[in-house]
């Protein structure tokens, strides 16, 4: 069972690693950040509410297309600081880790705290001025009208938080592969991250 875990902070480009990592070696992928975005969605307008709504959580709310907004992702920061919220989204993670085949899981605290046991850990990094730069560009593309300063100033906030809360905080664990996407595009970044992969699964001759 392969299990890889991909980490980092928000705009790192570690869900299009992980996208494409579960691509190419044919593996079910979980975007975990969008579970957070859908408790913080479903808690509106009284974030008290979190522990309860994350205790009911459906895997059905995950394909509302308005957890992608970044309000969403301002409110899932926010619940994802709740040490409730975390465990109550706990199983929901790992059993999707724990799939026969194994799978790839992106987030904040798969290899920390989901899948500590992980064959591959990834923690995607890069400056937050290109982070930003790269989200400012995401969302002009899909005609949100948004400064880049205010973009800026959303990451700042997110990281900050997601650093600083004391359960699960961001910070990659020490047996991850750290890779700085800061001067990578995603062709080099998916080069790099597949012959990692590659080689932890003892597929060191495994190409595209
Ligand atoms: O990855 P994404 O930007 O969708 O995550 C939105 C927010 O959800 C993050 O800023 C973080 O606070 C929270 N999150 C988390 N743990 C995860 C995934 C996301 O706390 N595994």
């Amino acid at each position: 069972m392969a299990v890889i875990a991909v980490d980092g902070p928000a705009a790192s480009g570690k869900g299009t690693l992980a996208v494409r990592l579960a691509e190419a070696f044919g593996l079910p992928h979980l975007d975990t950040g969008l579970l957070y975005r859908a408790v913080g969605y479903h808690c509106q307008p009284d974030l008290r509410d979190a522990e309860a709504v994350a205790l009911r959580f459906d895997p059905a709310w995950l394909a509302n297309p308005a957890l992608r907004g970044d309000d969403a992702a301002a409110m899932a920061s926010k619940v994802g600081a709740v040490p409730a919220v975390r465990i109550a989204l706990l199983r929901f993670q790992q059993a999707f880790a724990a799939q026969a085949d194994g799978a790839v899981l992106d987030g904040r605290d798969i290899g920390t705290v989901i899948a500590p046991h992980a064959t591959a850990k990834l923690f995607i990094d890069a400056d937050v001025e290109v982070r930003a730069a790269r989200r400012h560009g995401d969302l002009l593309r899909r005609g949100q009208q948004v400064s880049y300063e205010q973009v800026l100033a959303d990451l700042i906030d997110r990281d900050a938080r997601d650093r600083a809360r004391t359960s699960a905080p961001l910070r990659p664990a020490p047996d991850a592969f750290v890779l700085d996407t800061t001067h990578l595009d995603i062709t080099q970044v998916f080069a790099i991250g597949c012959a990692y992969v590659a080689a932890r699964l003892g597929r060191a001759d495994w190409a595209p």
